[in-house]
């Protein structure tokens, strides 16, 4: 790697691939740092992207070709950055790589799993199962290598998984590595992380036990899901028939996000889908204040949504969210705006749709980057050979944060080339 001439890029998500590969082809080295034990980020999470409908997972395959296609891409999950010094030109980053206690010989067979005694709760599907400690961390993953999470090992218990593995891949004397990057840009692609929902105390999240977020709903909709892709809920397994979907559950209020998170209607427009096309007897009512479908969405998907009449769209804001006690149904409380009435109506489960939060908290390590009053890096501040993309500058999409990626690889390589 030719020192000073690579871009560093910090998160391996949708839009950290997409600025390492634009970058990477147009002949630059780029290091990719990932805090995950794979890439490809909150994506790698969605059962389907809106509007078409289709697997996420092929666009983060061609992305992971590309990767592997390419001389120029390095990349280090389980790593974090700890300290980036310099200027444009001139950096000098220090990343922290923690042990996966699983080399390169892995081989993916899943025999330290089968052999592994000891669970934890399974962080990929939001603790909705478990997995062994010894794990894959879903069936798609980049790479495709097992990892051990030392802190659900039972005593002694490396023994069983060592033992088990045919290619002398487990090694549990790994320790973690610091390693000292010289390069020429740094990209900050940190993204996104879900509104923590419990601090909405009306909507019930934590109590109600068939309340769930939205995130939660793509993991249970997935077939590499905690369910196989069947919606069920989760407090006794009944298939869900009657569902609603809260907008704006954190979003547009000053007491939690000011701003408007942008995919939250599409998202919940697309898991209403979701539930119809898995059970036609079902309905989904939506409650939202504004029903947000920007751009082409307008005519591509809302419009697909609504000709459904199984597809409920009502407008009012949910005031109050609990439980039967006997039934387990969700009882919501509404006004419908429209309707002039005061609705009260018994859900067999309730998604919030929680907004996205900026995932700045590790980007102050970077210094000399500005944030807007609402958290989000303030890009037109940054200074140079720094640049900031995607979710971490407002809450976009996929497509406009390929789009921002695209951008800001010509930005860093513009960078690289000023020195
Ligand atoms: C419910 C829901 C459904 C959605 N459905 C769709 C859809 O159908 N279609 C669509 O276009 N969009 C959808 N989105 C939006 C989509 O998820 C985002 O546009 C996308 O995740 C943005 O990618 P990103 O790379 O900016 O962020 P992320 O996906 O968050 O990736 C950021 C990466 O950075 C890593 N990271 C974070 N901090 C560090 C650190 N300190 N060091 C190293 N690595 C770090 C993370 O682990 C992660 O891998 C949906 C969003 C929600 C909430």
């Amino acid at each position: 790697m030719a020192e000073n001439k690579a871009v560093l890029v910090i998160g391996g998500g949708f839009s950290g691939l997409t600025a390492a590969v634009e970058t990477a082809e147009a002949g630059n080295d780029v290091v990719i740092v990932e805090k995950n034990p794979y890439l490809g980020g909150r994506v790698a999470q969605l059962n389907k992207y809106f509007w078409k409908l289709c697997p996420p997972v092929c666009g983060l395959e061609i992305n992971f070709k590309r990767i592997k296609n390419s001389s120029q891409v390095t990349f280090h999950t389980l790593a974090e950055v700890q300290e980036v010094k310099g200027e444009e030109g001139n950096f000098e980053v220090t990343l922290k790589v923690n042990p996966r206690y699983v080399n390169d010989k892995c081989v993916g067979c899943d025999a330290c799993a089968q052999a592994c005694p000891s669970y934890r709760s399974n962080d990929f599907n939001f603790g909705m199962d478990k997995t062994k400690a010894a794990y894959l961390p879903f069936n798609q993953a980049f790479p495709f290598k097992y990892v051990i999470d030392a802190n659900a090992c039972s005593k002694d218990c490396g023994k069983a998984c060592a033992e088990a593995c045919k290619y002398d891949a487990i090694d549990l004397n790994m320790k973690p590595e610091t390693i000292t990057l010289k390069v020429g840009a740094v990209v900050m692609a940190t993204g996104w992380t879900p509104y923590d929902a419990t601090r909405m105390d009306i909507l019930g999240f934590g109590k109600v036990q068939n309340v769930i977020t939205n995130m939660m709903m793509e993991r249970l909709s997935a077939v590499n899901g905690p369910t196989g892709g069947k919606i069920t809920r989760p407090s006794d397994g009944k298939e869900v028939k009657n569902i609603a979907f809260v907008q704006c559950a954190g979003s547009r209020d000053e007491n939690h996000l000011p701003y408007c998170s942008y995919i939250c209607c599409l998202a919940s427009l697309k898991q209403a889908m979701y539930v119809r096309e898995q059970y036609p007897d079902s309905k989904a009512q939506v409650f939202y204040i504004d029903l947000r479908t920007p751009g082409l969405y307008e005519h591509r998907f809302l419009a697909k949504a609504k000709s459904d009449p199984n597809i409920i769209l009502t407008k009012g804001k949910v005031a109050g969210i609990t439980e039967d006690p006997a039934s387990k149904d969700v009882i919501v409380e509404v006004e419908d705006v429209f309707g002039g009435t005061k609705i009260k109506a018994a859900f067999d489960m309730v998604v919030l749709a929680t907004g996205m939060v900026p995932g700045t908290k590790d980007t102050k390590i970077v210094k000399d980057i500005s944030y807007t009053p609402d958290g989000f890096v303030d890009a037109s501040t940054a200074k140079k050979g720094i640049y900031a993309v995607g979710t971490l500058k407002s809450p976009v999409d996929v497509a406009r944060s390929v789009q921002d990626a695209t951008g800001v690889a010509i930005k860093s390589i513009q960078s690289l080339r000023r020195k």
